[in-house]
């Protein structure tokens, strides 16, 4: 009781603070002080100034395979007290409705049609104009990031640079983008990416060059792998990393989802890839359901996941990998999933997975790249 009549006490004096505040300053001076307050005070914001919000999300789709999703207004209100930040982006490709395959039938995921993907460069346009109906404080929590390129095309740098020349002071970074992805790399016109492909380097140059966050989607191995056989990818992606020292990479869901279960040597590909001294810059999300769903399968996988992320807490970034959900319980989801990882991660490595990791990194390179737009785009 005696706490609660303290705080009393002190909110009465607060608001006739303001009041004395208000009669003396002009009117917007005051609405300003009232908003800072109020945020300060909001449920996301603890006494000592830390905010509280449960996680950063490194890992967000605004918009689908058909380029359809939600407003971002709306997404504000499901984000609400829970995610503080999110990297924001579409999805580069679109499934085409051929009505010669699918007739009236409408295809809105990549698994629902024959027909194939191509790359929808008009999504960083969508996203960028989505950010700029924000006001300054709302946009202060998103990190947009462009997409819509093929990284099988020498031109994919030039079109990211157009970008940024279209659209300062919005974008963080690029990705999520996918190289080898199941079912659908196969899927997309044109030519079939490649981690080896002077196209892809040429763009992770640039990325270096703007100081822009990679986050680049590429199974660790193929659907259906022989048995014994080594993991198809895993080190041309060690190989790709290490030619890009100053490139700062997120390597979406540690190389696994839906059809790649995690390879045998998993955890000995992702520690010998934080061992190696020559490859600080790279960093993995443990977004999306069905990774979610491997790490917390038994308490031994838990346990396993729980002791590689305690040892390197500095190179996890927790994401969601939802897609315009339409609820928050939609939306937390796979936090919620993660419950039994949390419990196991030491306080310091559960901060910097949820938040700390994602602040450092996206911080970093918000200060590069308008840095290097205020020198390049007259
Ligand atoms: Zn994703």
């Amino acid at each position: 009781m005696k706490s609660f009549s303290r705080k009393d006490a002190k909110t009465q004096r607060r608001n006739e603070y303001l009041a004395r505040l208000c009669a003396f300053a002009s009117l917007r001076l005051c609405v300003k002080t009232i908003s800072l307050i109020l945020l300060l005070s909001s449920p996301s914001f603890a006494q000592n100034g830390k905010d509280t919000y449960l996680f950063n999300d490194s890992h967000f789709h605004l918009t689908n395979y058909i380029q359809e999703g939600i407003d971002i207004h709306d997404f504000l209100k499901i984000m609400g007290n829970k995610a503080g930040r999110v990297a924001l982006f579409g999805i580069p490709l679109q499934q085409q409705w051929s009505y010669r395959v699918d007739e009236n039938r409408g295809p809105t995921y990549y698994l629902n049609s024959d027909a194939p993907l191509y790359y929808y460069s008009s999504t960083d346009a969508w996203i960028a104009t989505a950010y700029k109906s924000l006001t300054k404080e709302e946009q202060a929590r998103f990190d947009p990031m462009i997409t819509g390129f093929n990284p099988s095309d020498m031109y994919a740098a030039d079109h990211i640079r157009r970008v940024l020349t279209a659209f300062p002071g919005v974008f963080t970074g690029i990705g999520e983008f996918s190289i080898h992805k199941e079912f659908v790399s196969a899927k997309i016109s044109g030519e079939v990416a490649s981690l080896q492909d002077p196209a892809l380097d040429r763009l992770l140059d640039f990325a270096a060059e703007v100081g822009l966050v990679v986050l680049i989607h590429n199974d660790v191995d193929v659907p259906f792998a022989k048995p014994g056989a080594e993991p198809a990818y895993a080190a041309q992606m060690k190989a790709l990393f290490k030619r890009h020292p100053n490139t700062t990479f997120i390597w979406a869901h540690i190389g696994v989802g839906r059809i790649i279960r995690p390879v045998k040597e998993q955890a000995a590909i992702v520690e010998e890839i934080i061992g190696d001294p020559q490859l600080r810059n790279v960093h993995f999300d443990i977004s999306w359901d069905e990774v979610a769903k491997y790490v917390v399968a038994t308490p031994e996988s838990i346990n396993n996941a729980a002791a590689v992320i305690n040892r390197h807490p500095d190179r996890f970034l927790f994401g969601t990998d939802e897609v315009a959900p339409a609820t928050q319980e939609k939306y937390l989801k796979v936090y919620n999933q993660y419950e039994p990882l949390w419990k196991l991660l030491t306080p310091e490595a559960s901060e910097k997975v949820r938040k700390g990791n994602y602040e450092r990194i996206f911080d970093e390179a918000r200060r590069k790249v308008r840095s290097w737009e205020a020198s390049h785009i007259k």
